[in-house]
């Protein structure tokens, strides 16, 4: 898509700190970086979100996504790493195009998470597990 700006980052018509590609994924710099090292690895394929990837795909951004963690700790030495991900505008996607944030963490760094823990009943989990194994 030629206006999707990570595939214009792929296709190399706007600038980006690339750190590593392969076939099938690219990592580069977080423009909008929350701290030192904070990249994004994004599938090269114009793939809306985790519901559109195939298996190879998948798999091969969990592979750069791991081994860019892995150089992020080692180069950087942040005190932690969280990974994100989103899929929709519901859960704050903002960029149609699959990525994943590798976000290196310092204690006190003002980022929050807020993660409101409803604890359901036993019931409720059973019932959604079910669901789910339904649909795989
Ligand atoms: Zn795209």
């Amino acid at each position: 898509m030629a206006t999707c700006v990570f595939c214009r980052i792929v296709a190399g018509e706007i600038p980006a700190s690339v750190v590593h590609q392969d076939e099938h994924t690219i990592a580069f710099m977080d423009i909008g970086s929350v701290n030192p090292g904070h990249m994004l690895v994004a599938v090269k394929a114009h793939v809306e979100n985790v519901f559109g990837l195939d298996d190879l795909q998948a798999a091969a951004v969990m592979r750069t996504t791991a081994r860019v963690a892995r150089a992020l700790k080692s180069s950087i030495a942040p005190d932690g790493v969280n990974l994100f991900q989103a899929n929709g505008a519901a859960a704050e996607q903002t960029v149609f195009h699959f990525h994943v944030h590798v976000l290196p963490r310092r204690v006190g760094d003002g980022m929050k998470l807020v993660w409101p823990v409803k604890n359901p009943p036993r019931e409720e989990l059973e019932a959604a597990a079910a669901r789910i194994r339904a649909a795989l």
